[in-house]
């Protein structure tokens, strides 16, 4: 866990709901055969060093005890995770030299096809939490099971965007911060203007949009302005596959770990965001965030502020 320092409070405990897969990806670099992966899995690991996670989602039987065993060893509670019968849901995608754009192979649904999040009763009054990518209709289902959160972050896909625009506007009204790609917030919003997007957003009632731009950084949208996170350059990129529910679970989890909403923190929980994926797109499946320590996040967020300074003007 995140080293918290003298005067900070305890970390507040988050809740994360979406999917638990087993990946197969392809890039220039190689490819691997069903890995671990899934969107609360990534946003879960990634958020376990800042505070502590309580995971919903759904197996199959084929779900190895050692993916089991390594989400236990970063703290992460399990009583929300579904055993099912049947096989996990696996998705298999590939990356061309544009790391910013998955292409689909196969998306296999297995038992997250009848998939209804419960909540375990200690679960529900867990006061951060974060709807990772599933359908916006099993996100209401969520945040119909808890009572009075402080803070809901919810992230989204085109394939939702497309198929049930009406269900995600839903979600987008009952949440508190929303998360998209570029491309989505266009599509979502029918605009190329990413300032008239997030403000067609903003409208519908989320306090704040952050919009993804992979390896071009992420913006912070608040009703006041916005925040331009930079881009960090690796040497390698080995897959980017995950990097959007790290993000997410790196933002989300310094809000929990510091329980500080206003708007310098949500910039630094952007900044965080962009240092969990940064480290998440090193190596395939969650491999790199495996061995990642609380120093290396601490350099490479100080390596962020050097990037973005610049001097005032004379
Ligand atoms: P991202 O952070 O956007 O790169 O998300 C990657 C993860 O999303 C992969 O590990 C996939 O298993 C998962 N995923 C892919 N398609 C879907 C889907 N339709 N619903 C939920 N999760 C998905």
């Amino acid at each position: 866990m995140w080293n918290a320092g003298k005067n900070a409070a305890k970390p507040a405990p988050l809740l994360i709901v979406g999917s638990v897969a087993l990946d197969t990806v392809e890039t220039p670099l190689g490819k691997q055969e069903n890995c671990l992966g899934g969107s609360a899995v990534y946003a879960s690991v990634a958020a376990s060093f800042f505070a502590p996670v309580h995971l919903v989602g759904v197996v199959g039987r084929d779900f190895a005890s050692d993916h089991i065993e390594f989400l236990r060893s970063r703290g992460i509670d399990l009583e929300g995770l579904q055993v099912a019968d049947g096989e996990t849901f696996r998705w298999s995608g590939f990356y061309d030299y544009d790391l910013n754009q998955a292409h689909t192979r196969r998306t296999e649904l297995n038992v997250f096809e009848h998939f209804r999040p419960q909540l375990p009763e200690a679960y529900r009054g867990v006061p951060f939490v974060f709807l990772a990518n599933i359908d916006p209709d099993l996100q209401l289902d969520v945040l119909a099971q808890v009572n009075d959160p402080r803070l809901v972050v919810c992230d989204t896909m085109n394939f939702w965007i497309t198929g049930k625009p009406d269900r995600l506007r839903e979600v987008l009204r009952r949440v508190d911060i929303v998360f998209m790609n570029d491309a989505e917030a266009r599509q979502f919003c029918g605009t190329f203007s990413l300032l008239s997007a997030a403000r067609q957003i903003l409208e519908l009632g989320p306090k704040a949009v952050i919009i993804k731009k992979g390896e071009h950084g992420a913006l912070l949208f608040t009703p006041s302005g916005h925040f331009s996170a930079p881009s960090y350059l690796l040497e390698q990129v080995a897959d980017p596959t995950g990097a959007g529910d790290s993000f997410a679970g790196g933002f989300i989890g310094y809000l929990a770990y510091t329980g500080d909403l206003s708007e310098p923190n949500l910039r630094k929980a952007t900044v965080y965001g962009s240092v969990l994926a940064s480290f998440d797109i090193e190596d395939f499946s969650l491999n790199r965030l495996r061995t990642l320590t609380p120093a290396e996040i601490a350099g490479r967020y100080a390596e962020f502020r050097q990037i973005a300074f610049f001097e005032a003007a004379e």
